[in-house]
């Protein structure tokens, strides 16, 4: 990066907004959910992608974006699906209170007809200020001041805001006001969200190319990556639990026991493996019902709180009959298992516990080894505490 000593001018908007439409209308991205030049938008398409794109990348958003809208073309025909079918087109997409939102959403939609406006938008279920303002101004055409992580960073190395995040989002969200447009505002917003994902990346900005460095304070310094600035990590605590991997033969189809997680709540209305509680006190955590118990690896996996390491305990039906009873829940063919709501984490254990069990099914095949080694530990525990149904 460049450093060329001189202070740029005050943001002229006008100016800003010339220098970063022009460069939009020839480098635009070309995305599935995006209009073409002069085409209109369909509000479905924006909003659609933008709930899925909340904590999401683009490139692992676009195959689900895809089946979506070929599945469910419109809001109507989405509503018109079970909530089962919809958790399940999203497993693996994570964040899943955004399905179950996205599904109620779509519902009020098909009743009321798409809102259009900023703040009749913000009513929806799930759509907070970003979605809201994000497809008003896409969908809508509405001067709303769309500020997501991408456009936060922009706007702060465009003013070389000082002010630590979180604490200078209500600043970045003002100063961002003052320079959208009135007119093309959805261009706009998109042209700022190209920029930060093309340009102004979080590591490497390339301010030499960029179309608004002449506007550009954190350029014109040569310090560009040193903003957004942060405020120092708290390191996120680790909880543990367990998993229990049951399996039963009906005749040579191999089922799992599985049982949907409440409503409320993380994972809410997922299918999940029977699992202890996730609890800080390893303690706590470490309690498994009466049965002959395999291994399986510990699963890690990253939630945006805290970390989970979760054992994963895999029994054949026979060895385990009393505990499998008591977890309630029904049993799911182990082949069909992709029709199934399973998020990430879940997945993760059902490959180890099948894995642990000698067991195959479609994306995983257990390695004889590994499936030996468990058989090397296999434990029979007492009965510490039975899992009540979570
Ligand atoms: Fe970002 Fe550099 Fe452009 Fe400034 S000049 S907006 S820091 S890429």
């Amino acid at each position: 990066m460049q450093n060329n000593h001189i202070p740029p001018a005050p943001i002229a908007p006008a100016d800003f907004q010339r220098a970063l439409l022009h460069w939009y209308d020839g480098a635009r991205r070309d995305l599935p959910w995006r209009a073409g030049p002069g085409e209109k938008p369909d509000p479905y398409k924006v909003w659609l992608s933008e709930i899925m794109l909340q904590q999401t990348t683009v490139k692992a958003v676009i195959p689900y974006f895809e089946t979506f809208v070929t599945r469910w073309p419109t809001a109507e025909a989405l509503a018109a699906a079970s909530r089962d079918e919809v958790l399940a087109a999203w497993a693996g997409l994570g964040y899943y209170s955004r399905a179950r939102n996205l599904y109620a959403c779509a519902q009020a939609a098909a009743r009321r007809g798409f809102p259009s406006s900023e703040a009749a938008l913000r009513a929806l279920p799930g759509v907070g200020a970003y979605t809201a303002a994000a497809i008003a101004a896409i969908a809508f055409d509405e001067p709303a001041a769309v500020v997501d992580g991408n456009v936060e960073r922009v706007v702060a190395r465009l003013f070389a805001v000082g002010e630590p995040l979180p604490a200078a989002k209500p600043a970045i969200r003002k100063l961002a006001a003052t320079l959208t447009p009135k007119d093309r505002p959805g261009d706009y917003a998109q042209a700022m969200m190209d920029l930060g994902a093309t340009i102004c990346t979080p590591r490497s900005p390339s301010c030499l190319v960029c179309p608004v460095r002449r506007f550009c304070v954190a350029a014109a310094e040569g310090d560009a990556r040193r903003f957004p600035v942060k405020a120092p990590k708290t390191a996120k605590p680790v909880r543990r639990g367990d998993a229990f991997v049951i399996v039963r033969r009906e005749g040579s189809d191999p089922h799992i026991l599985l049982r949907r997680r409440k409503d409320k709540g993380l994972l809410g209305g997922m299918m999940e493996v029977p699992c202890s509680e996730w609890a800080a006190d390893a303690h706590k955590a470490a309690s498994a019902p009466d049965g002959t118990w395999r291994y399986g690896r510990t699963v890690q996996h990253t939630f945006t709180h805290f970390h989970l390491e979760m054992r994963v305990l895999a029994a054949h039906h026979d060895a385990v009959r009393p505990a499998a009873e008591a977890f309630g829940g029904d049993w799911a063919a182990i082949a069909n298992l992709s029709a199934f709501a399973l998020p990430a984490v879940m997945k993760k254990a059902v490959a180890s516990g099948l894995e642990a069990l000698g067991v195959e099914h479609p994306g995983v095949r257990p390695s004889p080894k590994a499936a030996q080694k468990s058989s090397d530990v296999d434990i029979i525990r007492k009965r510490i505490s039975r899992m009540p149904p979570r």
